[in-house]
C-alpha cells in the first residue's frame, strides 16, 4: 500500500502523481553492439542480482540484450557501446546514438581500441579482406557477398568508437569484469563521474 509522508493513504490523483515521479528520476539507459564478439554484453549480465537493483534506477530503452526496440530513441541519459567501427551500419547506428545520448561509455577493448576487429586492418582495406574470407578461404560457392540494402559494406578499416564521434567515459577490458562495469555504472545513478583510473578501473585486456 502506497502511504504518503504524513502517514495518510493518498488519493489515486495523488499515486498517480507518485508513480509519474518515480518514472521521472529513472535514467534511460541503453547499450549497442557494434563490432564486437557479444563477450563485453555477457559481462554486463554477469553482474547477476545487481542488474535487479538496477532495474530500479534505469529504464532499458534499447539493448541487444535488455529490451527489444529496433529503433534508438531520442535523449537517451546512458550508453554503453560494445564493439569497433567496422562497417556502414556501424557507422550510421554510432552517429545516431552520439546523438541522440548525454554520456556515451566506450564499453571494452574493441570500443576503445579497435582491438580484436581491428587485427583485419593489417591486411590493408575492405577488399582483400573479403576475397580472403569469401574467396581463397571457401570450400565452395566462393562468391563476395554484395547484397546493398541487406549485407552491410564493410570500411576500409575498423575504428575505436572515439575516432568517429566523441566518447565521454573509456572502459577499457576484454571484456571488462562485472565489478568494473557496476563501479562505472554506479555513480552515473548518482549524477557523479566514475573515477576512471588504476589497475581495477582501466587496465585493458
Ligand atoms: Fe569481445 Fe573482448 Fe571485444 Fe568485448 S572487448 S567485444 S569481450 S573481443
Amino acid at each position: 500500500m502506497v502511504v504518503g509522508a504524513n502517514g495518510i493513504r493518498p488519493n489515486l490523483h495523488q499515486i498517480q502523481g507518485i508513480m509519474k515521479n518515480e518514472q521521472m528520476t529513472k535514467i534511460k539507459f541503453a547499450t549497442v553492439w557494434l563490432a564486437g564478439c557479444s563477450g563485453c554484453h555477457m559481462s554486463f549480465l554477469d553482474m547477476d542480482e545487481w542488474l535487479i537493483e538496477l532495474a530500479n534506477y534505469v529504464d532499458v530503452v534499447y539493448s541487444p540484450v535488455g529490451c527489444d526496440l529496433k529503433e534508438y530513441p531520442e535523449d537517451v541519459d546512458v550508453c554503453l557501446v560494445e564493439g569497433g567501427v567496422a562497417n556502414q551500419d556501424n557507422l550510421e547506428l554510432i552517429h545516431e546514438v552520439r546523438a541522440k545520448t548525454k554520456t556515451l561509455i566506450s564499453f571494452g577493448d574493441c570500443a576503445v581500441t579497435a582491438n580484436v576487429p581491428g587485427m583485419r586492418n593489417m591486411l590493408g582495406g575492405s577488399e582483400p579482406v573479403l576475397k580472403r574470407g569469401y574467396l581463397e578461404l571457401a570450400d565452395d560457392t566462393r562468391q563476395l557477398p554484395h547484397e546493398p540494402g541487406i549485407v552491410p559494406e564493410l570500411l576500409d578499416q575498423v575504428l575505436p568508437v572515439h575516432e568517429i564521434v566523441p566518447v565521454d567515459i573509456f572502459m577499457p577490458g576484454c571484456p571488462p569484469s562485472a565489478d568494473r562495469i557496476k563501479a562505472t555504472i554506479e555513480p552515473l545513478l548518482k549524477g557523479e563521474k566514475p573515477k576512471m583510473e588504476g589497475r581495477d578501473m582501466i587496465k585493458f585486456g
